[in-house]
């Protein structure tokens, strides 16, 4: 059929009728080589938006580009920036300067330039995401007053493709003129748009992808940090024993930072020096128990003095990252340190000693160590600090007994637990037999000396778990747990005997002491401290009343006179 429509009519010059087929020829050859263009334009771009969408670093992402935009073009000069959020600005991040197709051109950008806009018609350009000139047909900047001001004029740009993703912009490719003197046509303008369009999508999941991983890790690290800090409150809570406390502490700050040894040191204001209380990754480990265990005396350091006493004074973190060549590090002949972290252990700011960690593993101290260390030293320095006034509030200053309120504390406690659990226990209540009489012979001091002696006395004589309180005066209190009523009286026996067998030294003198004691143990009738205090002392009256030094245990119907 279509043959028959082409055939010649008759009325047309052949020769015409050649030359009107030559011009379809040509026309249909160019829209030919139109189509095959865009074809090749579409499966390149859709082979590279494949490799873009695969991209997880912004550089790697950035050089997939460039190389998307050199199969086409001959450009002198490529400017990729990236729109930082935070800080409103685009920021250049990869260029090349000259001719770009040759690979030394490009350029990871160390170079910090970056540049803000206003809401003008720039920024409005820029939001819509198409390419478009910023010279004129003349080719003269249309934006030359900005560019100049913003610096811009130095990339010698002519044309800008913009990154948009949700109407807000992620990026910016600033194009110089093509090598070969050849203007930017429309199908270029309209493979540029369809590439920002891929890019865009990509750029934007690469900060998606950022972000995420930022705040995972972010995340990551703030949860490995609570736990450590959980487990410590847990130690702080469960643990009463400060060195072990200490210890815990320290083992956990070691093992956060990946170090290798760790230290505490306390300042003692009596000798002005800060003494080392614990110490952990030592290569010898009896050295390291022995010093624990204030067995073996370590190099105490004056406020002021190397690193540690520095960082006492300042009350300000230090690290060194190279202790060998730190004028501030006191070298000594066998110590082991590379690098450091110090920090301060502070209460209401003031500094009350000093954290040391050692030789971090594989890398240096970092911003995340100083981060979670600090918390660990607030930890340790409250820790310190409640122990101390703790230790203040429930002990008495003569004796070095517990005080009268932090026995009924304790006493209560163990009344709690035998309604519980059924744990039976005793207490022992002891008072200094004509104790007057060494006041008025000898003087208070002297008195004084008898108190203490005995308090010492008593205390060896009895088990680590039992409580032994002065009660005030020259009275005592004994708790024993986990204790019946003939297991208190053999304790309150070996007391009296003890406590006779002594002799309190005084100028040439040899005191001696004796101390009646009042036995009860806890019954279900009982369920107040008082009540079995109370008990204890009518059994003490007793003693008192059948002629002193000796210990009788409370029974039924034994009241006190009157
Ligand atoms: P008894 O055998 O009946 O217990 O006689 P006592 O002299 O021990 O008993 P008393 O209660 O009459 O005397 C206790 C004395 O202890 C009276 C008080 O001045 C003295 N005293 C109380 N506290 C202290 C102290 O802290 N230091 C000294 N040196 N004496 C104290
Ligand atoms: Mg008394
Ligand atoms: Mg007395």
């Amino acid at each position: 059929m279509e043959q028959q429509n082409n055939e010649p009519t008759g009325r047309e010059h052949p020769q015409s009728r050649v030359t009107m087929l030559e011009g379809e020829i040509e026309e249909l050859l160019a829209c030919q080589r139109t189509m095959d263009a865009r074809l090749f334009n579409f499966q390149s771009i859709l082979r590279a938006s494949r490799a873009l969408y695969d991209c997880r670093e912004m550089d790697d992402l950035l050089v997939l580009l460039k190389a998307i935009v050199d199969d086409r073009f001959d450009t002198d000069g490529l400017w990729f920036f990236i729109f930082d959020r935070e800080s409103s600005s685009f920021q250049l991040r990869l260029r090349c300067d000259g001719p770009c197709r040759s690979e030394e051109q490009l350029v990871a950008s160390r170079d910090p330039f970056s540049f803000s806009l206003g809401p003008g018609i720039l920024w409005q350009l820029l939001r819509q995401g198409e390419p478009f000139s910023v010279v004129d047909l003349a080719g003269r900047s249309r934006f030359a007053g900005l560019f100049a001001s913003k610096g811009l004029d130095r990339l010698a740009s002519v044309l800008w493709l913009p990154f948009v993703m949700e109407g807000e912009p992620v990026g910016l490719l600033a194009m110089g003129p093509q090598h070969s003197g050849r203007d930017y046509d429309a199908q270029d303008l309209e493979f540029l748009r369809t590439v920002g369009e891929q890019a865009s999508v990509a750029i934007g999941s690469v900060f998606l992808y950022d972000r995420l991983q930022h705040e995972q890790s972010k995340l990551d690290l703030t949860i490995r940090n609570l736990s450590v800090l959980y487990d410590i409150s847990r130690a702080v809570s469960e643990i009463d024993n400060m060195k072990q406390l200490l210890l815990e502490i320290l083992d956990k700050a070691i093992a956060r930072v990946r170090a290798q040894k760790g230290s505490i040191m306390l300042y003692d204001s009596g000798i002005d020096q800060l003494k080392l209380q614990v110490v952990r990754g030592l290569p010898d480990k009896l050295v390291e128990d022995r010093i624990n265990e204030g067995q073996r005396s370590c190099r105490t350091f004056r406020p002021g003095e190397g690193i540690a006493g520095k960082v006492f004074q300042t009350g300000e973190t230090y690290i060194s990252h190279d202790t060998q060549h730190d004028d501030n590090y006191a070298h000594s002949e066998n110590s082991r340190v590379s690098s450091i972290i110090c920090l301060p252990l502070l209460v209401n700011d003031k500094p009350i000693g000093v954290l040391n960690i050692t030789n971090k593993q594989e890398s240096h101290f970092e911003n995340d160590d100083i981060e979670i260390l600090s918390a660990i030293a607030n930890q340790a320095a409250m820790t310190i600090e409640k122990a101390d006034l703790y230790r203040l509030a429930i002990t008495d200053e003569l004796t070095g007994l517990y005080v009268r309120r932090f026995f009924y504390r304790r006493l209560t406690e163990e009344l709690r637990r035998r309604q519980r659990y059924g744990l039976d226990f005793a207490v022992m209540m002891l008072d200094i037999d004509h104790f007057k009489s060494f006041n008025d012979t000898w003087g208070h001091d002297v008195g004084d000396l008898v108190l203490k002696e005995v308090a010492a006395c008593f205390q060896r004589m009895t088990r680590t778990v039992d409580i032994v309180a002065r009660h005030g005066g020259e009275e005592f209190t004994v708790l024993m747990p986990e204790t019946s009523l003939e297991g208190a009286m053999r304790a309150a026996e070996r007391l009296r005997s003890a406590t006779e067998e002594m002799s309190v030294e005084h100028e040439d003198n040899s005191l001696k002491v004796t101390v009646s004691i009042g036995v009860a143990s806890a019954t279900d009738a009982i369920e107040k401290a008082e009540d079995l205090l109370h008990l204890a002392d009518v059994a003490l009256y007793q003693a008192k009343d059948q002629g002193r030094n000796r210990a009788i245990a409370w029974r039924q119907g034994m009241a006190l006179p009157g």
